[in-house]
């Protein structure tokens, strides 16, 4: 067999269901893997979504094989693909969104009606008096277009709702452009154009494949949201303390020239008691806002304890003192409390602990001696 034998041929609808079927297996793979770790609704009509596309591939593939091809299985085979392409769409929706009661009702709505247009199969030859070939044709025309119509909603309901809105537009693109060449060659070519039928059978693996991808990156950016959290701290977003600790230590392990800076809120007790606690929460995380811009070029900032927050400077060009006093004054003129702040170098033999534990003295010391200021370790 020739590769234009393959592309020309009756093998190329095959090879691309199969493909299909394939990048199917693998989204449904990752799709029980969602619904097992996180049990959520979505997840699971994803799975169930997913199972029926499939069950539609493999149902394509063996009306592909059956010779002839009957009306009925034209009939179906187009059916299952606005009921695959409804499903897939919907899945991906969820991938994004809380699956809200009026929702369902829309995907029941759209699934009614498919099932009102594909009875044009049993009524256009009642309708319709030409030849045999003409009326198989016209059947499903109803069901080719109304397609068309769901590929546009697509464009307007799901992609601005969903978080990779690029690669979403282009798989919808590839599915467009490939329904456009399978209802060119179908009802203008009379199915003889092979370019047209190349078209046709390998886009929906593009559309597929992108649809993996999409899947793909999701799965990606729920296991870095995971991690995140595990890392960070809820409120004020820095890193908490094991993370911190571990960082410190990873450093000062290798030998880095580097330093850390103590921060403690002034007077914190009496802000929560007399403006509440939702306004201390405030002011905590325009606190950390700043240790995080500040340390975003020169090292990491983390939460160590209720309003203790404490900075690992790893720049050796950054003079630790001189760092401290510009966040301490940036505190006092952009917030509306002050900090005391402690800092130390590392030095020779010096752990990890003992570095936290020294700029922590020395963050006493300026509490002990007046507040609102900087005091270095040694
Ligand atoms: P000092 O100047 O000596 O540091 O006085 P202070 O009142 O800040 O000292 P202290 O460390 O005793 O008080 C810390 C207070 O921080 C106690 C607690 O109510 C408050 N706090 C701890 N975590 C949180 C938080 O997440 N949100 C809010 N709003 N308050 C918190
Ligand atoms: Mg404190
Ligand atoms: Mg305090």
């Amino acid at each position: 067999m020739t590769l234009s034998d393959l592309l020309s041929g009756k093998a190329l609808p095959l090879i691309s269901d199969l493909i299909v079927l394939v990048i199917l297996s693998l989204m449904l793979v990752m799709s029980i893997r969602l619904w097992q770790d996180r049990r959520k609704r979505a997840y699971r009509s994803l799975t169930v979504s997913i199972c029926i596309v499939m069950a539609h591939y493999g149902l394509q593939l063996y009306f592909h094989l059956a010779e002839p091809a009957s009306g009925a299985a034209t009939y179906w085979t187009s059916v299952l693909k606005i009921v695959s392409f409804l499903l897939v769409n919907m899945g991906v929706y969820q991938l994004y969104n809380p699956t809200l009661p009026r929702h369902r009702v829309l995907f029941v709505f759209f699934l009614a009606l498919t099932f009102a247009v594909s009875l044009l199969h049993v009524f256009v030859p009642h309708w319709f008096a030409g030849t045999e070939a003409q009326e198989r044709l016209l059947q499903d025309i109803g069901l080719e277009l109304y397609l068309f119509v769901l590929i546009f909603l697509g464009f307007y309901l799901i992609s601005p709702f969903i978080g990779q809105t690029g690669k979403y537009q282009a798989a919808l693109t590839v599915y467009f452009t490939g329904h456009i060449a399978h209802v060119l060659n179908q009802y203008v070519f009379g199915g003889e154009q092979t370019a047209l039928g190349l078209l046709e059978h390998v886009l929906p693996i593009a559309f597929y494949f992108l649809l993996f991808m999409l899947l793909f990156d999701r799965v990606v950016e729920l296991m870095h949201a995971i991690y995140s959290t595990s890392i960070t701290d809820g409120l004020t977003r820095l890193y908490n303390r094991k993370f911190f600790d571990k960082r410190v230590t990873q450093y000062v392990q290798r030998g880095y020239p580097v330093a850390v800076m103590f921060s403690d809120i002034d007077n914190f007790k009496k802000l929560n008691d007399t403006k509440g606690h939702h306004v201390g929460d405030e002011v905590l995380k325009q606190v950390a806002d700043i240790l995080r811009q500040e340390s975003e070029e020169c090292g990491v900032a983390g939460r160590y304890g209720g309003e203790e927050m404490v900075v690992l400077v790893t720049d050796p060009a950054v003079n630790i003192a001189e760092f401290a006093e510009h966040v301490r004054r940036r505190v006092e003129s952009e917030t509306t409390v002050t900090v005391s702040l402690g800092c130390c170098k590392i030095r020779r033999g010096m752990t990890a602990e003992e570095l936290i534990r020294r700029a922590d003295e020395a963050m006493y010391k300026a509490k002990t001696s007046g507040k609102n200021k900087v005091v270095s370790y040694g």
